[in-house]
């Protein structure tokens, strides 16, 4: 939908072709929409359509060759990685009625095929799509919710907030539990037995399962979601069509134009690299668009456009800025909560309800300024050291230049978080440098405050990415087009 709008916008006649009914991908069909609502997703994807873009829902392509042979300019395949892994363990075809795959399950929960579930549900796996199917079964009847993992609580690979998130819906998790067998009766699931395991960590700190010894546990279930991973696939892909796939099935991709080998097809989103988050797909999306509008104008889609930069100073007098540099020191605050009684008696009760205007207003003065840059102006300086008694994080340090290693510890204050860069400037007039440790700046402009000679200066930082259009096209073919 993303190289549709870029496109649409510079009037190119563009064709969508979903197998879904409705557009949105994994948004629609797999986000639960107690977290994000369908009229939510209907509007955004309804900007798009309206800008002419001719959307066919329901139509799934069989095949790659086919499509190509209708003669369309250009491609893109953003098909996601629509395949759920499965466990092959004893018990798994006897039992099959009530052990879904994950996503699928989410998907017919989204498409109300699916409205219920057994009292007893165990959701194998530990990542974000785990956390969904076990808080929407919980909505659809399931009393006894179980998350069962292989790995222990820190390293499940859910964000923190989704484990808080079903751990505040009363969804205990076992961990260190490994999957042995589904049980079943004349092929009515029953229960499942896990092994359980302890983590060891050898010298480089790779981690090893290791059976305690212990019994296997048996947990009771009347159903079980399988969210162990998710993978690309490719059916109605034909592997003697001239596009090439890597070890690893994934189509082999130009990484910054997304040209796959066949120069006029090109793959965004997770169809792309594997699975990630909708913010990637939809910058995939942004670049696959900025491609195929070069390749439709017979440009070399390697030459990629440089990014939008700006710096703007922020000041507006002595002690004036643009931008509201004070400090808050609140604690971060946290998103209220419609009450459970009410959120989980439905799977379309959203969850969050999102800040009132004033808890917004505090949030947001919360913010760190991180896009206002202190930009150091070394000729200005006259190492009057005003800048380093002011800087309440002792952040800025005049000394005589080392090895990274060395300067660390000779800054103000030591700089000890090596994944952060310190900035080091070129020699100020007496041979020593300025160094600034980004790690701990508030942004405040204090330091462009007392500077008595404007060697500091606060400035807004803007990156604007190059859409498809005028902009992403090279000035040589531009300028021999006028
Ligand atoms: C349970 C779950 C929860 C998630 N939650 C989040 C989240 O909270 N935040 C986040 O950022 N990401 C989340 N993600 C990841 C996110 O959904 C994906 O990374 C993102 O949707 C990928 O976008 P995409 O456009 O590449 O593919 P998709 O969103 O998967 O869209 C692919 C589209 O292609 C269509 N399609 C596939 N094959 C064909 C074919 N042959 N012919 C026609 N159409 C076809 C499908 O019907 C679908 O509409 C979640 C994923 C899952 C599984
Ligand atoms: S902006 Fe504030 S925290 Fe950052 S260097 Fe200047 S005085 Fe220090
Ligand atoms: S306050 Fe200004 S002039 Fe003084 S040391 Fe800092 S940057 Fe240099």
């Amino acid at each position: 939908m993303t190289v549709a709008r870029d496109l649409a916008l510079e009037g190119y006649a563009v064709t969508v072709f979903d197998a879904d009914p409705k557009a949105g991908g994994f948004m629609r069909t797999q986000v639960p929409r107690f977290r994000l609502p369908e009229s939510v997703i209907d509007e955004e994807c309804g900007f798009i359509t309206a800008l002419g873009v001719e959307f066919r829902g329901g139509t799934r392509i069989e095949s790659l060759k086919g499509l190509i042979g209708q003669g369309w300019d250009a491609i893109f395949v953003g098909s996601g990685a629509p395949r759920g892994r499965d466990l092959d363990l004893p018990g798994r075809k006897e039992a099959a009625a009530n052990i879904h795959l994950g996503i699928d399950w989410l998907a017919s929960v989204s498409f109300q095929h699916i409205e219920k579930i057994g009292r007893r549900v165990i959701v194998l796996g530990g990542g974000n799509t785990a956390m969904d199917c076990c808080r929407s079964a919980k909505r659809l009847g399931g009393e006894d919710v179980k998350v069962i993992v292989r790995s222990g609580y820190d390293e499940m690979k859910a964000s923190p907030w989704e484990k808080e998130d079903a751990q505040h819906e009363g969804i205990p998790f076992l961990n260190f539990h490994v999957p042995k067998t589904f049980e079943h009766d004349n092929g009515k699931l029953v229960a499942m037995t896990f092994e359980l395991v302890r983590a060891e960590f050898d010298a480089k700190g790779r981690r090893t399962l290791v059976p305690t010894g212990e019994s296997d546990v048996r947990v009771e279930c009347d159903d079980v979601l399988i969210a162990v991973g998710q993978e690309n696939s490719f059916p109605w892909i034909e592997r003697d069509i001239g596009l090439e796939f890597d070890q690893w099935g994934l189509p082999v991709l130009d990484k910054a134009s997304l040209q796959s080998t066949i120069k006029h097809v090109f793959f965004g989103g997770d169809a792309a690299f594997g699975p990630k988050n909708i913010i990637w797909a939809v910058a995939h999306g942004h670049e696959a668009a900025v491609s195929i509008d070069k390749f439709l104008n017979g440009e070399d889609v390697n030459e990629r456009p440089p990014p939008m930069v700006n710096l703007t100073s922020q000041k507006m007098g002595i002690h004036e800025w643009s931008y509201d540099n004070e400090i808050t020191r609140d604690e971060r605050y946290v998103v209220p909560w419609a009450p459970k009684e009410l959120t989980l008696t439905s799977i379309k009760v959203e969850v969050e309800l999102g800040f009132d205007e004033k808890t917004a207003c505090k949030e947001a003065a919360r913010c760190l300024n991180c896009d206002v840059q202190t930009v150091f102006i070394k000729d200005a300086c006259i190492e009057c050291d005003a800048c380093v008694d002011i800087c309440p994080m002792d952040s800025i340090s005049f000394t005589f230049n080392a090895d990274e290693a060395d300067l660390r510890k000779r800054l103000t204050a030591p700089a000890l978080n090596l994944t952060q860069d310190l900035y080091v400037s070129e020699n100020v007039k007496t041979g020593r440098v300025m160094v600034k440790d980004e790690d701990v700046c508030l942004h405040c402009g204090l330091c462009a405050e007392r500077c008595p000679t404007g060697a500091w200066d606060m400035q807004k930082f803007l990156l604007q990415t190059t859409k498809a259009g005028d902009g992403c096209r090279s000035k040589s073919k531009l300028g021999a087009a006028a």
